[in-house]
């Protein structure tokens, strides 16, 4: 993951750049590597699918949004890749936005986006979402979790294809197999021939004439599917992870669509996330404030042992350096700040009033702040800074 060149690095955008100039120079990039263009040449197809891949991104706006936050890893989500990884028939098909408008259509076959010869079969699946919910110490470490997910999966009974049979899928014969339609067409360029998808058979090449008993022809189910999902260490709340192919099966052998997991983060009941930092309310006695003491405190990761010195004061603020989250496509390690409130007595019997009293008399009662001393306010600011 840490060899992924930045996306808008590879489209050479600005980071600020708009959709318009995001498909341009996806175009752009699209055309020079574009293996028509460079037969056999490894390292341009590799330009092309990292290209594809950058684009797939940067023109979704939730996705966008996610790789800005956390880079690679808000959008990979377990460097299963994205979506398209690999697979040139989706990245094909994302050209009937990009090139399906102008002339650059019939270079690439047109309508669809298909390349010649190249038949898509059947339709793609939707993306799934999913909510999944984490404890505290879940994120702090990563975790690998198992979860039944209900959705479309292929058909079993007819592998997905929806036909009854071998026998009862024909070659269509509007376009005799190949999913496209040529036509011939008179503009002021001069004669242009544009290549469309086959409307007889939506371009699959196929038809079915005898439809599965079991799926009706979709070629797909309900069912259910154990995924194991692989959770970086310190994921957010709101924050998604994409799983390419995991999502509801196409229909009739249709490529899967994305499972898309939102986290969410169970609430801890003593701890307190804000960022990488984890807060947490100290309370301690007045004599334990005067005499110092040591405390067992609860961190993400089991409990920690910390001296409170004597004297301490209340909203004095301890820092527990690096026991707070990880940054999740970072080295960065938050921290954990202990606030530390002393518990005035709300009772008090008539004993502990006339020591109190007596008390409050000396001189080593009476507040007296160093005048050296930050506030309060100064304090939590440089905390947070
Ligand atoms: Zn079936
Ligand atoms: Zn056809």
């Amino acid at each position: 993951m840490s060899t992924k060149r930045d996306y808008y690095e590879i489209l050479g955008v600005q980071k600020g750049a708009s959709q318009d100039e995001i498909k341009k120079a996806y175009r752009k990039v699209a055309m020079q590597f574009h293996p028509d263009r460079n037969p056999g040449d490894k390292a341009a197809e590799e330009k092309f699918k990292e290209a594809a891949e950058a684009y797939e991104v940067l023109s979704d706006a939730d996705k966008r949004a996610q790789y800005d936050r956390f880079g690679h890893a808000g959008v990979q989500g377990n460097g299963r890749g994205f979506s398209g990884s690999g697979n040139m028939e989706d990245i094909f098909s994302q050209f009937g936005d990009i090139f399906g408008d102008d002339i650059f259509g019939s270079f690439f076959g047109g309508g669809g986006g298909r390349r010649g010869g190249q038949r898509m079969r059947g339709v793609r699946g939707s993306n799934l979402r999913i909510k999944i919910k984490l404890t505290y110490e879940e994120i702090a470490k990563g975790v690998t979790k198992q979860v039944k997910v209900k959705k479309h999966v292929p058909c079993t009974t007819c592998s997905g294809s929806g036909a009854k049979d071998k026998g009862s899928v024909q070659t269509c014969t509007t376009c005799g197999g190949s999913g496209q339609v040529r036509r011939v067409s008179n503009t002021f360029l001069g004669q242009m021939q544009t290549v469309t998808t086959c409307p007889s058979c939506n371009g699959e090449g196929t038809t079915i004439t005898a439809k599965c008993g079991t799926c009706k022809g979709e070629g797909r189910m309900y069912g259910e599917e154990t995924v194991t999902l692989d959770i970086p260490a310190g994921v957010q709340e709101g924050m998604q992870l994409s799983l390419g192919g995991r999502g509801n099966a196409g229909e009739r052998g249709g490529p899967p669509g994305d499972l898309i997991v939102l986290i969410e983060e169970e609430q801890h009941k003593e701890l307190h996330r804000d960022g990488l930092n984890v807060a947490y309310e100290l309370h301690i006695s007045f004599p334990d404030a005067c005499f110092g003491t040591s405390v067992e405190v609860p961190t993400i990761d089991g409990r920690a042992k910390i001296k409170i010195p004597a004297g301490t004061q209340s909203g004095k603020i301890f820092r527990l350096k690096g026991k707070g989250f990880p940054g999740v496509n970072s080295y960065e390690k938050g921290d954990q700040l202990i606030y530390v409130n002393v518990w005035t007595p709300q009772n008090l019997s008539a004993e502990e009033k006339a020591q109190l009293e007596k008390m409050n008399g000396s001189p080593n009662f009476k507040p007296q702040p160093e005048k050296s001393d930050k506030s309060f306010f100064d304090k939590v600011r440089e905390m947070f800074s």
